[in-house]
């Protein structure tokens, strides 16, 4: 065990995150942000970066899923228990909020991979009996409550989270936001430089803005404003009040109209990225005058490589773990091997399947894969948009179907979309072999991204900001079949690592893009599949030796370590 100690004199950058995937008990994570997050933290572990990670303690967790016999989704709590996993700490801090004093507290989870290297993660946790009972649930429920909950956890996470690290002794010199709900980070700072300077961004703020600008780095994952936490101001007034930083001067860097996190958080940094090449053009079109950079996201190998593939590599690019840019040297393989590692994985997933649903499926017939948060853009019902069509192509070759995917309790028509699904699904389970895996979480997503033979994402152009399933699936041989969005938009090589739906383009309909989902799935994939298994494995080896060897966490860590951190 490593002292907190050793962690406060070694990290100095600090990544803040309201949602982070350590382990699949720890329940502080909804999807692909928390994810990447996790993914970000056992790298930093790898390659011995001396990163701190500060997230919420969100005791309460996001959300287990069952569904019912209607297929609609039934929601349960799905808590845990710090106790077991995390350290407390001694430090705590206070911040004001609604004009009651809150008290912050922190725990350590300690991230270590089986290496020397380990990075601290400190969990912020306001439910201590020194707070009034409303304050103590702060820190509960990822993603829950209302507009003025958010407001409250991302003053805990951001101005917490600051006031945490110097009390525990850190020195910080860089600030990495993931997402803007972080971005109260960047006026804390601004307060501690107070009246260093008096150059702001106009002559009357007397902040020291270009020396936080210097410190602090903004990823940004959202595609569309619509989708930017903001707040009224008559709430901010209310609830971050009046003192703590003046109206005026909050409005020139958040926005006039309401507190827009995702703008502050780009006057405030130095260094702003999309997770994807794509996703950074839409951000500058969306944001003209700021300075948007692309560092593509990337999956953690070790973590998402199913075990028969985890053998594979080790045997013929043996330090892929440390490095996995080697898994471009994958291709020297066997065929054959690749293709038995291949059918390990399917097994496993299959046996997972009729375990979770009862349904059989049968590892000689291809299996298609789709899994994602269930909210309209992801459009999942874009392969249902035919039923009879679905089943005519099954009669020429054969294929299986397996889905999974949550809704958050408060989107509607995404719950909608699961209960549809289910619909269409009862309708085919008698033609096709179906399933629908309840509770997708990392656990089912792991047996998924390595046990389907291709993976299938149908977004709506630009809303996939990137899109990091579909790199766990190459990264275990899956051949991807999406929609040009994303990642997916600068790693598709037609015929090789996979195939596109549609040209990319953003007036496109619903129609169209399903029936070129049926065409290439009827006149392409399968027929490749049944046709020339040779050609389909050297797919699959291109697919491991391109996009694994780049679309990986490490290759995205030494990014941001060599431009962002380093400036
Ligand atoms: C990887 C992952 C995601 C994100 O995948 P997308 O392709 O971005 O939708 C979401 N949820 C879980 C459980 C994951 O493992």
């Amino acid at each position: 065990m490593i002292a907190l100690d050793d962690f406060v004199r070694t990290a100095h950058i600090a990544y803040f995150t309201m949602e982070i995937a350590l382990r699949p008990e720890i329940h502080t994570y909804s999807g692909g942000l928390g994810v990447l997050a996790g993914d970000t933290a056992r790298t930093c572990a790898d390659l011995d970066l001396p990163v701190a990670f500060v997230t919420l303690i969100s005791r309460a967790g996001y959300l287990r899923q069952t569904i019912d016999a209607e297929g609609r989704q039934v929601e349960h709590p799905d808590p845990w228990r710090p106790e077991d996993w995390v350290t407390p700490l001694g430090a705590m801090v206070m911040l004001e909020i609604e004009g009651r004093a809150v008290w912050v507290r922190a725990w350590l989870y300690n991230q270590h991979n089986g290496t020397d290297f380990q990075v601290p993660v400190i969990l912020l946790d306001t439910d201590v009996p020194e707070n009034d009972p409303r304050d103590r649930e702060i820190t509960h429920y990822l993603y829950g409550g209302e507009q003025s909950y958010r407001l409250k956890q991302e003053m805990v996470l951001g101005i917490g989270g600051t006031r945490i690290l110097r009390a525990l002794g850190f020195d910080i010199h860089t600030f990495h936001m993931n997402e803007g709900h972080a971005a109260f980070l960047s006026l804390e700072l601004l307060r501690n430089y107070e009246l260093v300077s008096r150059k702001g961004i106009t002559g009357e703020i007397a902040y020291d803005v270009g020396r936080v600008r210097n410190m602090c780095i903004f990823t940004t994952h959202t595609p569309v404003h619509a989708g930017f936490d903001r707040f009224p101001y008559p709430m901010v007034e209310e609830i971050l009040g009046t003192t703590y930083f003046a109206l005026d001067q909050l409005k020139l860097l958040a926005g006039d109209d309401s507190l827009n996190m995702t703008r502050l958080a780009l006057n405030l940094s130095g260094y702003v990225n999309g997770v994807a090449k794509r996703h950074a053009e839409t951000s500058r079109n969306m944001f003209p005058g700021y300075r948007v950079h692309a560092i593509t996201n990337g999956v953690h190998a070790p973590t998402w490589v199913s075990p028969s593939f985890a053998r594979l590599y080790d045997k013929y690019v043996p330090d892929w773990r440390h490095e996995p840019e080697l898994l471009i040297w994958a291709d020297k393989a066997p065929d054959r091997e690749v293709w038995e590692a291949h059918q390990t994985s399917k097994r496993a997933l299959i046996a997972e399947i009729e375990k979770a649903s009862g349904v059989k499926m049968d590892p000689e017939i291809p299996l298609l894969g789709f899994a994602r948060r269930m909210t309209g853009y992801k459009r999942a019902d874009l392969m249902f948009q035919d039923l009879e069509r679905l089943q005519r192509i099954y009669q020429k070759h054969p294929f299986q179907l397996v889905l999974a995917g949550k809704a958050h309790p408060r989107d509607g028509s995404g719950k909608k979309i699961i209960e549809d699904i289910h619909q269409h699904l009862h309708w085919l389970s008698d033609k096709i072999p179906v399933a629908y895996l309840p509770n997708y979480d990392t656990d089912v997503a792991a047996f998924l991204v390595s046990g389907c033979d291709v993976w299938l994402n149908t977004p709506l152009p630009p809303l996939e900001a990137s899109g990091t399933s579909g790199m766990k699936a190459a990264i275990n041989g899956l051949l991807n079949l999406s929609v040009l969005d994303g990642w997916w938009y600068e790693a598709c090589i037609e015929g090789t690592t996979g195939w596109a739906i549609g040209d990319g383009s953003e007036d496109t309909s619903h129609d169209q893009d399903s029936a070129d989902l049926y065409e290439k799935l009827e006149k392409v994939v399968l027929p490749l599949y049944y046709g020339d298994r040779d050609r389909w494995i050297w797919m699959m080896k291109q697919t491991v030796s391109k996009i694994g060897s780049y679309y990986n966490s490490h290759r995205m860590m030494r990014r941001y370590a060599a431009d962002a951190y380093i400036r």
